[in-house]
């Protein structure tokens, strides 16, 4: 990769915590901040991210990126969307960014011989973590697996889109007719159609006979619904089935289904240090730790904030050291120290949020519990009774009238 360009920083991956991390260093530090990043275009969309106010804080004071912060707390925004606005503003505070360049964690050293600090910001199956920290976890476990449903639908009506006592009484009696957990979103568009997303909490055997309905090679509509095993077709009629009037819009490449494993991990190590030439090595984001339940984004935003504050305070750590004449093993040292602050802060970052993933699981199984016990009980908690027959001849109307444009979709 011949570049003309000499970084002190080199950021691998540019995702939305590798951005958000090289704009806080940029302008904290007015080093020369390279982004590297494997594809010419951002690959993820139909991600919504929910992002919490709590970490957006301590970012530096830079106009631009204070801006995008007011405007994505609290809110949930599409990844790509925020990926957009990120590249803009990385484009606005002078970070380079290099895309099309897949990198070897092996050839950084050569390929960038002035740069000092190398940042590992290429996601959950970073080569970053594996080739320089030995893929060595703190913890590493998947605690559910899910099924996602995207597809658009005719908006419903005003009254029912209405939050109200009703509305939520009607969404519970639709879980438990379904009998299982299921998370509903649904976004109003422009055209007066609405994008609605389903997420099915599934066992591991389900998650397993659908494995291959990745987010890069979902089951359409159109083409896969077959494949789909009958439980979670079964689930899917009676969900359907229970909305009178649910007119579900068929464009090609729109409605999907693809599968989910939340896991959550740390790694053991996030920092690594050269003992004889200020040089750092560091992981942020999904490459450092990911934590299901879509907290990942968040506490890669905490993480990234905190790393560019070490970041800016080593390169003054250093100049000082230089400017005193300190021997390499001195300046070396006196770059590395303020890393040890972002692997303190690292741990303290896995244990917190580990605890609230266990207690969010906890509360996912006793939900699930709860709405299946609810859905076989004798006791009649829910009269679904009168409904239960027509809102099953009309979901399996609706599945039947999706797989025969599956048929024609595959004969054609
Ligand atoms: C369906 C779904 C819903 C989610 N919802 C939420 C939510 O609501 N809230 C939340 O907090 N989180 C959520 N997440 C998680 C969130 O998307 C991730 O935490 C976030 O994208 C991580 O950002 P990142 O920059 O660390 O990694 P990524 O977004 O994975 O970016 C890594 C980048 O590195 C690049 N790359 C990889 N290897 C190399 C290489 N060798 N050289 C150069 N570039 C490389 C990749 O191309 C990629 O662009 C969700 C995830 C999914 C799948």
């Amino acid at each position: 990769m011949p570049i003309s360009f000499s970084p002190d920083v080199v950021v691998v991956g540019g995702g939305p915590v590798g951005l958000w991390t090289a704009i806080q260093i940029k302008t904290t530090t007015n080093k020369e901040v390279l982004v590297a990043e494997k594809y010419a275009e951002y690959k993820r969309s139909d991600i919504n991210l929910n992002i919490r106010p709590h970490s957006l804080r301590g970012i530096p004071q830079c106009e631009k990126l204070q801006k995008l912060a007011k405007n994505w707390s609290g809110r949930v925004v599409p990844i790509k969307e925020m990926e957009e606005s990120l590249i803009r503003c990385a484009n606005e505070v002078g970070v380079r960014i290099l895309r099309g360049n897949q990198v070897d964690p092996n050839q950084l050293r050569n390929q960038f011989p002035t740069a000092k600090v190398f940042i590992g910001a290429d996601g959950a199956k970073s080569s970053m973590r594996k080739e320089l920290f030995g893929d060595n976890y703190k913890f590493n476990r998947t605690f559910q697996y899910l099924i996602q449903v995207q597809y658009k639908i005719k908006s419903p009506r005003e009254a029912e889109r209405k939050k109200s006592l009703r509305t939520s009484i009607n969404s519970y009696r639709k879980l438990c007719y379904a009998g299982h957990l299921i998370t509903e979103n649904i976004r109003a568009q422009e055209n007066g159609e609405s994008r609605v997303t389903l997420r099915i909490f599934i066992d591991k055997e389900t998650y397993f006979q659908m494995a291959e309905a990745k987010f890069s090679n979902p089951y359409y509509f159109e083409t896969d619904l077959d494949r789909v095993p009958k439980k979670i077709k079964d689930i899917l009629i009676k969900w359907w089935g229970y909305q009178e009037d649910l007119e579900i819009v068929q464009t090609p490449k729109t409605n999907k289904i693809t599968v989910i494993p939340l896991y959550a991990y740390a790694t053991k190590a996030i920092v690594k240090t050269s003992s004889d030439e200020p040089v750092i090595y560091a992981l942020v984001g999904d490459a450092a730790q990911a934590y299901p339940f879509f907290r990942a984004v968040n506490n890669g935003f905490l993480l990234g904030t905190k790393l560019a504050k070490c970041t800016a305070e080593a390169f003054k750590n250093l100049s000082t050291a230089k400017n005193r004449n300190l021997p390499v093993v001195q300046q070396t040292k006196q770059f590395a120290l303020p890393f040890n602050s972002y692997s303190r802060y690292a741990i303290l970052r896995a244990h917190t949020e580990r605890i609230k993933v266990y207690i969010k699981n906890l509360f996912i199984l006793l939900s699930d519990f709860w709405i299946k016990a609810a859905n076989t009980s004798p006791v009649k908690i829910i009269k679904l009774d009168s409904q239960k027959k027509r809102s099953l001849e009309r979901g399996q109307k609706i599945w039947h009238s999706l797989s025969q444009s599956t048929k024609i979709a595959v004969v054609s």
